[in-house]
């Protein structure tokens, strides 16, 4: 089976234990009332900013003695990178990050910050995925998929299990989808408790690769814009093998949220609820913001991540105060 099941995430739950966090679910005081309730389910309290560690320390963890002595690699230089070089350097496992030249020295030296082997190699992001792969084929080091793989979606899932553990009543759910890792776990949870829930997920408008494709009715590439929401970037991938007909099956619909609505969500996160998120997280909170009344309650909305630059999150809580 390519495919998990409810069972792969309980054994998560148990394997990604040490590694991974049960993150806080955190009352939205600014966005309830007596007949409404919100909550944050907080991955940005996560080690490493992110719940990428989940899927990272579920996969990385789940290796046999065999390959965890050979090792792992990755091309990402995002929170899956960062996760993959965490996981494998508590778990004691050698892990190669291949970079571009045009990887910031900062990014690098916090990868290696992290235990991790870092590869420099060609002038974009296709060439060290390119080089990842070689590297993968030729040395016998283990390649760890961002969103693909059923170890990945089922450790993503356990945030949905922790959900519902403390909110047995919850009817919406809210998971902003990329790859589309996340969302297949977590709805897989949910819907294997309480097949009425409300699973809503939400892309960016610069990259809605999963919404166009499920529209197309196969996985399609679609151009990526420059985004705040840097993390929600990237195709599902034409091979795609799990994420694109989970969600098929189990998301209830998938929302596009504008660059404005984003910046206007790390604002509100700020200023009302003194939370720090990435653009990524709060494609989460602008649905919220757009239609919260409307959905049926209680409503989790989870908020992915931090992994902001601090400069621009500056920039952009200075630029306008959302009223109290
Ligand atoms: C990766 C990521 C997502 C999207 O997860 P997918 O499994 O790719 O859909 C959302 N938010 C943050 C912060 C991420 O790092």
């Amino acid at each position: 089976m390519v495919t998990p099941e409810y069972a792969d995430v309980i054994a998560a739950s148990v394997r990604i234990r040490e590694l991974a966090l049960k993150t806080p679910l955190k009352p939205s005081l600014s966005l309830s009332d007596r007949s409404h309730s919100v909550f944050f389910k907080l991955e940005s309290c996560q080690p490493i900013g992110s719940f990428k560690i989940r899927g990272a320390a579920n996969k990385i963890l789940s290796l046999s003695a065999d390959e965890k002595l050979r090792g792992v690699i990755t091309a990402s230089t995002g929170n899956h990178g960062k996760a993959v070089a965490y996981a494998a350097g508590v778990a004691n496992i050698r892990c190669v990050v291949c970079l571009s030249n045009l990887v910031p020295a900062n990014k690098i030296l916090a990868i290696r910050a992290l235990g991790a082997e870092v590869d420099i190699f060609g002038q974009s992001q296709d060439e060290a995925m390119a080089r990842a792969e070689a590297r993968s084929h030729s040395e016998g080091l283990i390649e760890i998929p961002p969103f693909d793989d059923k170890f990945v979606v089922a450790g993503q899932g356990t945030i949905g299990k922790e959900i519902l553990e403390e909110l047995p009543n919850v009817r919406t759910i809210i998971v902003p989808v990329s790859g589309g890792g996340l969302a297949a776990g977590v709805s897989l949870a949910a819907k294997s408790i309480d097949p009425n829930i409300n699973v809503i997920g939400v892309s960016s408008a610069a990259c809605p690769a999963m919404k166009l494709s499920l529209e197309a009715g196969h996985p399609i590439d679609v151009p990526e814009l420059p985004s705040v929401a840097d993390s929600l970037g990237g195709g599902i991938t034409l091979k795609n093998r799990i994420t694109f007909a989970m969600i098929r099956d189990l998301v209830d619909e998938i929302m596009v949220v504008s660059e404005a609505e984003l910046v206007s969500a790390i604002q509100y996160a700020f200023w009302r609820e003194r939370l720090v998120l990435e653009g990524a997280a709060a494609a989460s909170l602008a649905v919220l913001l757009r239609l919260n009344q409307q959905l049926p309650s209680p409503v989790v909305s989870i908020l992915t991540g931090d992994n902001i630059d601090p400069q621009r999150f500056i920039e952009i809580v200075s630029e306008r105060r959302p009223d109290e």
